[in-house]
């Protein structure tokens, strides 16, 4: 599905990634692990083509180099930023209709929302009401919703389990493992190892702007070692 080859990003003269390559099966939910500033936010960045890359980025066989971020998401990228990126001001309801502004089916739209107030009756409740009075574990939800309502093909997540209480950090996790298990395509970005190889197909360990590891979640998260490291370094 996503097949990125020697990935360089660079925000004016600092080179934050420095080639990389990493690959998404479709149907897999692979985990991108590393410090504070190992670049994976800047990774996200550059597939969501608002972030100064080179080397290459294909969706499904496409290279995406020149392709403005609209078409990206017109071709199936849909991001849940870090820091959940709520429109604080509009309504629950506005931000999941803004997720799905590039669609033409609007009944089809209304239907997805009213689905997702299903799912999280709490943003249903909230639906008039403005996305900042939120709690932080909603807003990720919505902010994963909103990202969902443009039908993507894969689905970008920056650290969903930032700055929230455990109990709403396990909700985040066990939304995505029910994402995986029907079938979407995720590229997670954590800091939380532990938790987010539990849920992972494949895993790749990012540190300096480098992959210094990768494996199956399996055999990553199995190594004793590994794990030292994975959560020393959180
Ligand atoms: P975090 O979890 O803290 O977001 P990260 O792994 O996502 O970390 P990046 O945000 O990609 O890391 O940052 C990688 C490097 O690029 C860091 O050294 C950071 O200071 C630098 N960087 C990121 N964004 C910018 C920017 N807009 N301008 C300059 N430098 C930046």
């Amino acid at each position: 599905m996503l097949d990125i080859q020697n990935l360089r990003v660079s925000h004016g003269p600092i080179e934050a990634v420095h080639g990389i390559s990493l690959q998404v099966g479709a149907g897999k939910c692979v985990v991108l692990l590393g410090p504070n500033g190992a670049g994976k936010t800047s990774t996200i960045s550059a597939i969501c083509g608002v972030a100064q890359a080179s080397g290459s980025i294909m969706l499904e066989g496409a290279d995406l180099s020149g392709v403005s971020v609209e078409d990206r998401i017109q071709r199936g990228i849909a991001v849940s930023p870090e820091g959940r990126r709520i429109f604080s001001n509009l309504s629950v309801e506005a931000n999941l209709r803004l997720g799905g502004g590039i669609r033409t089916d609007r009944a089809e739209v209304q239907r997805d929302i009213e689905r997702w107030f299903d799912t999280f009756p709490i943003l249903g409740e909230r639906r008039n009401q403005p996305g900042g009075t939120l709690s932080g574990g909603e807003q990720q939800m919505l902010a994963i919703a909103r990202a969902l309502m443009s039908k993507p093909k894969i689905l970008l997540l920056d650290e969903p389990s930032l700055g929230l209480a455990p109990r709403i950090v396990a909700q985040v996790f066990d939304l995505i493992a029910q994402l995986r298990a029907d079938g979407m395509t995720i590229l997670l970005v954590e800091q939380n190892a532990r938790q987010a190889l539990k849920i992972s197909d494949y895993a790749y360990l990012l540190n300096n702007g480098r992959i210094q590891a990768e494996g199956t979640a399996e055999v990553l998260g199995g190594s004793k070692d590994m794990m030292a490291k994975l959560t020393g370094l959180v």
